[in-house]
């Protein structure tokens, strides 16, 4: 991902009284139904530490194979569809593996939850394992499949629409950030999707990106579309979690345009801001020790209630 302009802070209300930020305190606590049920970062982070163990997982290397492997044995149980194809890049043509899991609805469309998987090639020579940058949300995703997989077991459907994951390849440039070199993946998903009507079906593409933070401050990311992301804000209020979205914004270059070009709702629900003045992207800081459970616990109870949400729209 590749961030457009600086941003722009968010004007806050700086001028509540005591008695009213407290009545707000106990509005947000009630909002909370005493049964919900949170969803399970700790298990999401466990997935995404195995996940980064595997160790950097660039392009073309033994650690990448190791990942597609790791996706086919996670996901064998489920509808997964391996879309292999070859891109033109940088280094020559490589073959790139997209990987889709199916969980069919009830409800004729559906919902995308996105991610990317791959590490940054010209990280190469370092041991950049991305813990945040694409483990983190792979790992999120596949704590999500663990909620759906049984209301589908047996045959049965999800009582909405839809909802597939996709793990993108290829999102990191090869060489340096441009429109040609990047988001190989999701240009290749979004217009073999377009070529198919694959892509009239989908009712919300929700990407998300390096939100393991454990310091999390998602900002609003301005291609994104707005009603969608007044569902995400609507979704972070319902459980007290406003501090942690869209207090800033930026326009992000993401694996969502080439979805954002083609007319589909999208989000990209991405933290730009990791480490002191950011100093953990694209480093070896990117470790497991930065990503907590409870950011994605967070990002799970958020991600469901969206989901929730854009069913009953
Ligand atoms: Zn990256």
């Amino acid at each position: 991902m590749r961030f457009l302009k600086i941003q722009l802070r968010v004007p806050q209300v700086s001028i509540l009284r005591p008695g009213i930020l407290t009545l707000t305190f106990l509005l947000a606590f009630l909002a909370i139904p005493a049964h919900a049920q949170h969803f399970n970062g700790e298990r999401a982070y466990e997935y995404a530490k195995d996940f980064a163990g595997i160790g950097p997982r660039w392009v073309t290397s033994q650690g990448h194979a190791k990942a597609e492997a790791y996706l086919h044995a996670h996901f064998q149980r489920d509808a997964l569809e391996e879309d292999t194809f070859m891109a033109d890049t940088p280094i020559g043509p490589v073959n790139l593996h997209n990987f889709i899991v199916r969980f069919p609805g009830k409800k004729s469309g559906v919902i995308v939850l996105a991610s990317h998987y791959e590490t940054n090639y010209p990280l190469r020579n370092i041991n950049f394992v991305g813990a945040n940058d694409g483990a983190a949300t792979t790992g999120l995703l596949m704590a999500i499949a663990d909620r759906l997989r049984p209301q589908v077991a047996g045959g049965k459907q999800l009582d909405g629409y839809s909802v597939w994951l996709v793990f993108f390849d290829g999102e990191e440039a090869f060489q340096s950030w441009s429109q040609s070199d990047s988001t190989y993946g999701s240009r290749h998903l979004a217009a073999k999707w377009d070529r198919d009507g694959t892509l009239k079906k989908i009712k919300a593409f929700l990407l998300t990106d390096m939100i393991g933070d454990k310091e999390l401050d998602i900002q609003r990311e301005t291609n994104s579309t707005s009603w969608l992301v007044d569902l995400v804000r609507r979704s972070a209020h319902k459980f007290g979690y406003d501090k942690h979205f869209f207090q800033t914004e930026e326009a992000v270059e993401d694996d969502h345009l080439p979805f954002v070009k083609r007319g589909v709702p999208c989000i990209d629900i991405i933290d730009l801001d990791y480490g002191p003045n950011n100093s953990y992207h694209h480093t070896v800081q990117d470790t497991m020790d930065k990503v907590s459970p409870r950011s994605l616990t967070i990002d799970g109870d958020v991600i469901l209630e969206t989901i929730k949400l854009v069913n009953e729209r």
